[in-house]
């Protein structure tokens, strides 16, 4: 045993990941480490002004630190620009990062071991030049990490062209028994104009080949849920699900607040009677589909939970359809950021209408709620194909012609999601086998152990 176990811990500075991140980050403390978290100024302003309890800014054995994101602290929209915030990073960061290692060491308070973002692996040769031990963590799916790191064969058997572009359209196979992927699904060609989607292709790729430094690889899944990526690809190591959201008064990482309230008008509902609606932490409805969207609810005269932040659609103050609001009152509420884990593990609650992000999924799967399914970017359409395809948890919403989710479409779906107790069962054995995962003895749990003993070495 060498000095006292210190991680640094590093996230990718959006909800997606912060949220894991921080989740992992109790794992950790609950094994005898301390943290020093990092977040962006900018997040961690966000993070702190959520709070509805200053005291939890203070966590224990975590401490949180800033460093700058390269943007402008002004320039707000910036960062919704995926990007735009990833070149700020790059360029701002790794002296910081350095730095703060360094400082660390000097005043007696040595870092240990650094648990970065395999979306910023770039760090992990920071990490190793300073002779620190180094992990990469991955707060999404398996098959899309081993997808990445499988670009450069990618590219030898002619699927994609050195860009990243498909160079055909249609399926094809990582190894035995992995998700068929499509194509049309890689997440890098998913993500702003074609500029960013190469700029991005080209870091996903370097980080990639970064990833050799890293001691572990971890991902927030379990062995159980994508058992052939597992044996195709065996340097990722799952640990999932890591969820905070029951660590009653401990710090989850939300960006926004948390609207507490809804889950006492949740408890008065009748179980399994309420569709619950949210789509992370990025996407964007156009007017026309959040119009479709809020008829959809109200015509399937389910009660609903919609999550509704402020950007989710343009010019909030006039967003809702002529008298929508009036109408759904007895049936409907509107919040701004919902405790989505606990949420979804009220009784209350049916189903869940989700881009499908992957913490969204990994959450449905942890409380055993069917998944209707409405992806927008990145991975989401790797997830639903899991959901719907592979594990048979949730349904497709189809667009029409013009591209529109209409509202009959919506109410269909939800009454044959509803109705449907082979779904509701399936996600309920793939919730026990979640939780089996985790707890004492399961795969993940075994897993996290040695991961926690090596870092301790
Ligand atoms: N989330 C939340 N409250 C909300 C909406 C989302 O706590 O009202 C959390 C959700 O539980 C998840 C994260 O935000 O942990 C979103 O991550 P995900 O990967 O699903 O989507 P992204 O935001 O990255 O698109």
């Amino acid at each position: 045993m060498g000095s006292s176990p210190h991680a640094l811990f590093l996230p990718y500075p959006a909800q997606g990941h912060v949220i894991p991140f921080m989740a992992l980050a109790h794992c950790l403390v609950d094994h005898g480490f301390k943290v020093t978290f990092v977040n962006t100024e900018f997040n961690y302003a966000r993070l702190v002004a959520a709070l509805a309890d200053m005291e939890q800014a203070a966590s224990g054995r975590i401490e949180l630190v800033t460093v700058p994101d390269g943007l402008d602290l002004e320039d707000s929209g910036g960062r919704s620009d995926i990007g735009k915030l990833t070149a700020g990073l790059l360029k701002a960061m790794p002296p910081c990062l350095e730095e703060l290692i360094r400082r660390r060491g000097d005043s007696g308070d040595q870092i240990t071991c650094v648990i970065a973002d395999q979306g910023m692996a770039w760090t992990l040769e920071v990490a190793k030049k300073m002779g620190v031990r180094a992990a990469a963590f991955w707060p999404a799916s398996a098959a899309v990490l081993a997808t990445i790191l499988s670009i450069p064969e990618l590219i030898a058997r002619g699927v994609i062209n050195a860009n990243g572009l498909p160079m055909a359209e249609g399926v094809f196979e990582l190894g035995p028994g992995v998700l068929p992927m499509n194509t049309a699904y890689l997440g890098w060609n998913h993500l702003g104009d074609r500029t960013t989607r190469l700029m991005l292709f080209n870091y996903i790729f370097d980080n990639a080949r970064a990833t050799a430094a890293a001691d572990f690889l971890l991902c927030n899944s379990f062995q159980e849920l994508e058992a052939p990526v597992f044996a195709f690809a065996p340097s990722i190591i799952p640990i999932g699900p890591v969820r905070a959201a029951h660590r009653p008064g401990k710090l989850v990482g939300h960006l926004w607040p948390e609207d507490t309230a809804c889950t006492a008008w949740l408890d008065g509902q009748p179980p399994g009677s309420v569709v619950y609606v949210a789509f992370g932490s990025f996407t964007i409805l156009d007017r026309r589909q959040f119009h479709e969207l809020a008829l959809g609810l109200e015509l399937s005269g389910r009660p609903f939970l919609w999550v509704v932040r402020q950007d989710l659609t343009d010019d909030m103050a006039d967003a809702y359809p002529p008298g929508f609001i009036d109408r759904v009152a007895c049936k409907g509420k509107m919040v701004r950021w919902a405790p989505q884990d606990q949420v979804l593990a009220r009784p209350a609650i049916g189903c869940f209408i989700s881009h499908c992000g992957w913490n969204s999924t990994m959450e449905a799967i942890s409380n055993g709620v069917p998944l209707l399914c409405w992806p927008y970017f990145g991975d989401q359409f790797v997830n639903q194909t899991y959901v719907c395809d592979e594990w048979n948890t949730g349904l497709k919403m189809v667009a029409d012609e013009s591209g529109i989710i209409t509202k009959e479409e919506i109410s269909c779906k939800l009454q044959e999601l509803l109705g449907d107790v082979e779904v509701k069962n399936r996600a309920m054995a793939l919730k026990e086998a979640a939780h089996r995962s985790a707890t004492d003895g399961g795969s993940s749990y075994q897993n996290l152990t040695r991961f926690v003993a090596a870092m301790k070495e």
